[in-house]
């Protein structure tokens, strides 16, 4: 990893940048069909980063269009595995020389800290694509134990053309969680980019095709949701869709798949998620470093975000107090400052909704105990809320954004009954210095992922996805990632030799 760059030489970057903002279809950057544009804004300054291509459906028709044909004549899929491992191995290369400009580009884009977006989202992104780039030639298909009359092969081929529509929180390592494992399949994509963060993953796909992938196999459409992304689940030709975002939206794209081609759909949508902390936790302060670093990380505009902090009553105060301690280390300001861990978040309209969650706190007369303001219209303090009960919207519904909900318990039963009292099942989090305790809340909260005495979603080897509405049809990263990419096929061969009838 580079090294980070000072605030001055971050804004000096960011002075220099050039920004695309047409479409990357079948190789080259195209303007949308109806010649439209809208500006993507940095939410720090509010100034305008690019005009980005509005597209519609039209577009969409000629980014799959390109996606299909390169599927049909094989030019991706049917390369050899080990020229196409070493093709996305070639593109993160690529994407680690442009290191700088990528963290920058996220950070203006997103309002990210450049810091995180240096040492967080970079690497996690490039990690992503070479561990699913290395999967390529080392993932085996099976036979079936059928007799020695009949070879049963049973094989995994590419699904086809892939829609893949996108959120703006992680721009570049949601792209990779998805295009690493579509791309080592041996599908052609086409990318819907949330409209607010177009910028890094047009650049990516222009690298990609510098790297070697074919132009049509890497496609992204830029715009909105109801323009650019409907079209997208409702498309004859996609034959799968793999979404990040609200939960609200994730259920639009069953709907699309219904009313089209049945396409498959794989959803990762919203949380609200807990983290428990029994009487018998060992270290307050420890605790309370990872509970600050769930909520408040990206400004708490995280699925997985710790957004319920549900605390055995005897140690509410004591964990509270090294909770405040904790928040105050924690910087707030220019995103292209390195020092500072909180910027801004994407963008008024989103600092409307969290504020509107803060209005009704005070509305339910909660006591706000830290935080609760917003500064300079968009950056919002991290926010501490305490007593919430489980009929308060602030402990029902997901807010995405540094707003910590605090519940307390006085039994194990309460606490799992409260942290499974949610509509989603992402992540949560539970410490205890029992062993026996920590097993038997793993095993009876209701979540796709469980961290035990930490805060954290795993690595690249293991699958990222949640239980009930927080998602549907399958997991991002590890192996499994693959399956919701491919379809299986039998080939049954027949080998039985009717001369052998009778032969003893
Ligand atoms: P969103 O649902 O508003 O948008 C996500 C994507 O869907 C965007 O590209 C958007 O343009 C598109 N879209 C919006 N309306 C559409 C429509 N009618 N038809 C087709 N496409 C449409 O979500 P967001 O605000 O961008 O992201 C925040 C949400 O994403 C949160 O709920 C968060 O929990 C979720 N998220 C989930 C995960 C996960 O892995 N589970 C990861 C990151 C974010």
């Amino acid at each position: 990893m580079p090294e980070l760059l000072t605030a001055k030489e971050y804004a000096a970057l960011a002075a220099t940048l050039e920004c695309w903002g047409e479409a990357f279809i079948d190789g080259r950057y195209q303007p949308a069909a109806g010649g439209r544009t809208f500006p993507s804004i940095n939410p720090a300054t509010g100034a305008v980063l690019a005009h980005v291509a509005a597209c519609e459906a039209a577009d969409v028709d000629r980014a799959v269009a390109a996606a299909k044909r390169t599927f049909d004549d094989g030019c991706w899929r049917r390369r050899a595995p080990a020229a196409r491992k070493a093709t996305l191995l070639a593109l993160a290369d690529l994407m680690a020389q442009h290191w700088h400009e990528l963290a920058v580009l996220e950070s203006l884009d997103s309002g990210k800290p450049v810091g995180e977006c240096h040492e967080v989202d970079l690497p996690e992104t490039l990690r992503t694509l070479r561990w699913h780039a290395e999967l390529i030639d080392k993932i085996y298909d099976h036979t079936a134990p059928v007799g020695e009359d009949a070879l049963a092969l049973v094989v995994r081929e590419p699904i086809g053309v892939v829609g893949l529509v996108l959120p703006w929180n992680f721009p570049l390592l949601m792209l990779a969680w998805k295009i690493g494992p579509a791309l080592a399949a041996g599908c052609s994509v086409v990318v819907k980019p949330a409209e607010q963060t177009s910028l890094t993953t047009l650049r990516v796909a222009e690298l990609a095709c510098q790297a070697g992938v074919p132009p049509g196999v890497f496609n992204v459409v830029t715009g909105t949701g109801q323009d650019a992304g409907a079209p997208i689940g409702l498309h004859p030709d996609i034959a799968m869709v793999g979404f990040t975002g609200s939960t609200v939206t994730g259920r639009r794209f069953l709907r699309y798949a219904a009313d089209s081609n049945l396409k498959r759909v794989v959803l990762e949508c919203g949380g609200k998620n807990p983290a428990v902390v029994l009487a018998d936790a060992e270290d307050l302060d420890r605790v309370a470093e990872h509970v600050v670093n769930g909520a408040f990380w990206n400004m708490g505009e995280n699925c997985s975000a710790t957004s319920r902090l549900i605390v055995h009553a005897s140690i509410k105060q004591a964990l509270l107090d090294r909770i405040y301690a904790c928040m105050a280390t924690w910087k707030m300001g220019d995103p292209l400052d390195p020092d500072n861990r909180m910027g801004a978040l994407v963008s008024p309209a989103h600092v409307q909704k969290v504020q509107g969650f803060l209005d009704q706190a005070r509305a339910e007369s909660l006591a706000v105990t830290q935080g609760g303001a917003v500064r300079e219209a968009i950056y919002v303090e991290p926010t501490v809320v305490v007593d919430v009960g489980p009929d308060s919207a602030l402990f029902r519904e997901e807010i995405f954004g540094p707003v910590l909900a605090v519940t307390t318990f006085e039994t194990l039963d309460e606490a799992i009954a409260l942290a499974n009292d949610t509509a989603y099942g992402l992540a949560a989090s539970v410490h205890t210095g029992s062993l026996r305790h920590a097993l038997r809340l793993a095993q009876a909260i209701r979540a796709g992922i469980v961290t035990v005495n930490c805060f954290g979603e795993g690595d690249v080897t293991t699958p990222f996805g949640g239980h009930k509405e927080s998602g549907f049809g399958g997991r991002d990263k590890s192996i499994w990632a693959h399956d919701q990419y491919t379809e299986l096929k039998t080939i049954w061969i027949d080998v039985s030799d009717p001369r052998l009838e009778g032969v003893q």
